[in-house]
């Protein structure tokens, strides 16, 4: 059975880490963000869509490359890197590690330790204030928090 949330959690995310954008698995995204990011990259919505967004009737996400897990990924020859559009990065990559997923359950969170080098480490943050970015996800994602309030 899972366990409850902590009181508070640490996060701070490791300069040049790039685990979670490496990791296996789509960036979902919002109609917001599509508009951010075609703005940021100095392009049309219709040519940011057509070039880099994977439409469904009910989801959108970042098209995937042939060989890297986002278009926006830049490597560097250590292993590390950066996103290129970091200020209009999509919601989940932004609100990242404080998914409701993992800040409501404190074993799921100390689990995804393993995957993010940034988690438990820094300075504390309350558990409000987590589950208030967390809401965020709800919001943006509501197809994927269906049991969720
Ligand atoms: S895995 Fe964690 S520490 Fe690394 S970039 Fe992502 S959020 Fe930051
Ligand atoms: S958009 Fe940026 S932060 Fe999100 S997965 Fe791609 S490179 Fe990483």
């Amino acid at each position: 059975m899972a366990t409850p949330p902590a009181d508070s959690l640490r996060f701070e995310c490791q300069p040049g880490c790039i685990k979670c954008c490496d990791r296996h698995g789509f960036v979902y995204i919002t109609e917001n963000d599509v508009q951010q990011m075609a703005k940021f990259l100095g392009m049309t919505v219709p040519a940011f869509e057509a070039q880099y967004v994977f439409r469904t009737a009910r989801q959108l996400r970042l098209r995937k490359p042939r060989r890297s897990q986002c278009h926006f990924l830049r490597k560097n020859v250590n292993g590390g890197g950066s996103c290129s559009i970091h200020p209009v990065k999509p919601v989940q990559c932004r609100t990242y590690p404080f998914w409701p997923e993992l800040v409501e359950y404190r074993d799921v969170w100390n689990y995804e330790a393993t995957k993010c080098p940034g988690i438990n480490q820094g300075s504390l943050i309350q558990i409000g204030e987590a589950m208030e970015i967390a809401s965020e996800m709800k919001t943006a994602y509501p197809w994927s928090y269906p049991n969720l309030e």
